[in-house]
């Protein structure tokens, strides 16, 4: 479980996050949503320490995150597998080093361990074989999966994942949101997900936090989003004509 109280982050003047308090469960999707620029990946990298709050605090397991240094930090960042928003792969490196680089980093494991648990988590994301690839030569799908691979590669307890589905056609997007979705339960990790995909909140929002002028304005299901009268969120949410096609189904089975 992950718990945030009360976070504030600045840049010089402007003040994107104006106190969040969020808990995210373990074995569970849970999705930051809101407009572009509404503090999505600031929130995402406060938790995870990219970003030092200015104020409020991060708990990993009722562990005070916030409060910790640098050398404390490291066993909880060992349980932490990121995908970010653009996958950020090594581009000079094959599929293969890009898993191994950050078992190098983190763990003593032999070359044969860390091929062999490369190999493993390849082929949990269906890419078996490909580790000779170069990321120039995978289509976007591909290369979201890679960064999935890597990040599950440290057996995570706590897996974070920035616009997974960005750059995808909805197909490949599903499926994604899917292994995401079965590698939370596999793991029980707790899983925080960014997203503005509204095909992953109807797919994956058990749990769904919407940011708008630095607060959380909303929390709920992705069923309780189809029945709320919070304005903010309606303009966000329902901008979206699946949304709205979904919200219509739901008054006529009323
Ligand atoms: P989102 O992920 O929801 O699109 P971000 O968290 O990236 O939004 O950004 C929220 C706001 O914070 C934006 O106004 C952005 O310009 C600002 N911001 C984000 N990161 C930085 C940074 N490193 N330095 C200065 N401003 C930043
Ligand atoms: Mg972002």
């Amino acid at each position: 479980m992950i718990e945030v109280t009360n976070i504030h982050k600045s840049f010089g003047d402007n003040l994107v996050l104006d106190g969040i308090d969020a808990i995210f469960e373990p074995g569970k999707v849970s999705l930051i949503i809101g407009g572009s620029g509404s503090g999505k990946s600031t929130l995402l990298k406060c938790i995870v320490g990219l970003h030092q709050p200015n104020e409020g605090k991060v708990f990993f397991d009722k562990k005070e995150f916030t409060k910790m240094n640098f050398e404390e930090k490291v066993p909880i960042r060992k349980e932490i597998g990121m995908l970010f928003q653009n996958s950020a792969l090594f581009d000079s490196m094959t599929v293969e080093q890009n898993i191994v680089f950050t078992l190098d980093m983190f763990t003593d494991m032999s070359k044969a361990e860390k091929i062999e648990q490369a190999n493993f988590c390849l082929e949990r994301v269906n890419l078996a074989g490909k580790n000779k690839l170069f990321p120039s030569e995978l289509s976007g799908g591909m290369k979201k999966r890679v960064g999935i691979a890597r990040a599950i590669s440290m057996n995570p307890k706590y897996l974070f994942c920035d616009e997974p589905n960005s750059g995808l056609d909805p197909a490949t997007s599903i499926l994604i949101d899917e292994l995401i979705q079965d590698l939370t339960e596999e793991y029980k990790c707790t899983t925080v997900v960014v997203t503005h995909d509204m095909n992953s909140v109807m797919g994956i929002g058990d749990y769904i936090l919407f940011l708008y002028q630095g607060k959380k304005y909303w929390e709920g299901s992705n069923q309780d989003m189809l029945k709320s009268d919070n304005k903010e969120l309606n303009d966000f949410v329902f901008a979206s004509p699946l949304m709205k096609a979904a919200r219509e189904t739901l008054k006529i089975e009323d």
